[in-house]
């Protein structure tokens, strides 16, 4: 691993030079998706940006074990120790069980990610896949003396914690700050004090999804599965922790606490957080009408949106902003990103019908672009940047192309293992049918059918004709009868 690379550490607050502990493994832990919900631009953000890392450590040569959970269990509704659990509250809205909730929405999870060309983690657990190992480290925290028993629940005991151990180093929260901020919500009486955080918690009656414990029937905090699954699948102690930042607290403080209660030790090395989507300036949400689900992006079906927006627009979007900036989603900014991304991809059709010429003009010097390429990942993977000198090439190429300049094989080639490594692999852009430019193959299929439209004309089976007309026109293409012979269009 020659190239070096720095990290912004959310917990030092400063980058830092990337050293695995196991070189050249890699472990990866990143918070995945609460599945009862079509999958929304928040969503695409953290599972593009750390897909971007994965890609990247991948081309360096590392060996990443990557695991993103799905929560399935003891996420509930208002985020904090009450109230329903999400999975659960749609199940009863839709009278379904909720494993089949869970697997609808993580299916609908995995289409989308394919269509963004997220890579697969390595491991994917659910929660609900976990229960017994949550429930041995809460045995190891209460046995360690920062937890307590409570009318069949268990607590975290953050004041008896923090007198060992730092609590809130990670948001830099401070437990006197805390405690005059957090009023007492309903239902937490049995808490020693309201910033205690639910290691376990009784099922309430109407309470579908629980299991028996030494403590009650009933189900893990949200907090836990994390804590549990990172260190069966990575360790104690493993290198890479991301999710968005609204994770950070209180759900990433409390597996830094829970994970040193347990086991002593810190569980992670490197933060890392990607920062937050608006949409024209608001913050995403259901109650303000402006979530967008990534399937309303890929057909243009939502009042928020003038077009469809193809999946490598809204991943081009997304890789245009470094991953710690705010992005405001605007359909101004997707239409621009768009056309960037249109021309990077016509630079790559045009760099692979170049021929190789005697070097003419100014030469194109493809090392030090490689170069600048590599540091701008390596300086805690900065996407933009790394594009900006992808545009470069692209200025290269079209010159090119024009015949301005001419390349040489060496240039060419090594033109073309710029764009393979750093277009497909790293970023992770392909080449994508938009439905406006026409594919080859539904071409070649339309004309089919419509030799199979004039052949029924010809045998007077006018019903098949039609019925051909119509099934197309359903799909968008029309018809039209000339002397000449048939003219199709796509609306
Ligand atoms: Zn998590």
């Amino acid at each position: 691993m020659k190239e070096k690379i720095s990290i912004y550490n959310t917990l030092s607050r400063k980058k830092e030079i990337f050293e695995p502990l196991r070189p050249p493994h890699v472990g990866m832990y990143v918070c995945g998706p609460t599945v009862y919900g079509d999958p929304h631009l928040g969503h695409a953000r953290p599972a593009i940006t750390f897909d971007l890392v994965f890609r990247y450590l991948l081309h360096l040569g590392y060996k990443v074990r990557y695991v993103r959970n799905i929560t399935d269990v003891g996420h509930l509704e208002n985020d904090a120790d009450s109230g329903e659990d999400k999975i659960a509250r749609k199940a009863r809205l839709e009278e379904l069980e909720p494993m089949e909730v869970v697997q609808y929405y993580t299916n609908r999870y995995h289409q989308a990610m394919h269509l963004l060309n997220v890579l697969d983690p390595s491991i994917e657990p659910h929660a609900s896949g976990h229960i017994i190992e949550q429930m041995s480290m809460i045995r190891k925290i209460i046995d360690a003396g920062y937890a307590y028993e409570a009318g069949g629940s268990v607590y975290f005991d953050v004041e008896r914690y923090n007198r060992d151990h730092p609590y809130g180093i990670l948001s830099g929260r401070k437990l006197e700050e805390l405690m005059t901020a957090t009023r007492e919500l309903e239902g937490q009486e049995e808490k020693k004090n309201s910033f205690d955080f639910a290691l376990w918690k009784k099922a309430a009656p109407e309470h579908i999804m629980r299991w028996p414990s030494e403590w009650s029937n009933g189900f893990p905090g949200w907090h836990m599965e994390c804590s549990a699954m990172g260190a069966k699948y990575l360790g104690d102690t493993f290198d890479i922790h991301g999710g968005g930042m609204d994770l950070l607290f209180p759900h990433h403080e409390s597996e830094i606490a829970q994970s040193v209660a347990a086991n002593g030790k810190m569980p992670v090395r490197y933060w890392m957080h990607n920062n937050m989507i608006t949409i024209n300036g608001q913050k995403m949400g259901k109650s303000l009408g402006n979530a967008v689900s990534l399937s309303e992006f890929f057909s243009g079906n939502h009042p928020l949106l003038k077009q469809a927006y193809s999946p490598m627009t809204i991943r081009f979007f997304i890789l245009q902003a470094h991953y710690r900036s705010t992005l405001d989603f605007s359909n101004e900014a997707l239409q621009a990103a768009e056309k960037g991304f249109e021309r990077l991809m016509a630079a790559a059709g045009t760099l692979e019908k170049l021929r190789a010429g005697q070097a003419k003009g100014e030469t194109a010097d493809v090392t030090a672009l490689r170069k600048n390429c590599y540091e701008a990942m390596s300086d805690d993977f900065n996407s933009p940047v790394l594009i900006a000198h992808l545009f470069d090439a692209v200025r290269i190429i079209n010159s090119a192309k024009d015949g301005k300049i001419q390349l040489d094989e060496k240039e060419l080639g090594a033109l073309k293992s710029l764009f393979n490594d750093f277009v497909k692999d790293v970023l992770g852009l392909s080449e994508e049918s938009t439905g406006k430019t026409d594919d080859s193959l539904s071409e070649k299929l339309i004309e089919t059918l419509i030799a199979f439209r004039q052949e029924a004309k010809m045998n007077k089976d006018f019903a098949m004709a039609d019925e051909i007309r119509t099934r197309l026109s359903e799909l968008g293409i029309q018809l039209k009868d000339s002397r000449d012979g048939v003219e199709w269009s796509v609306e």
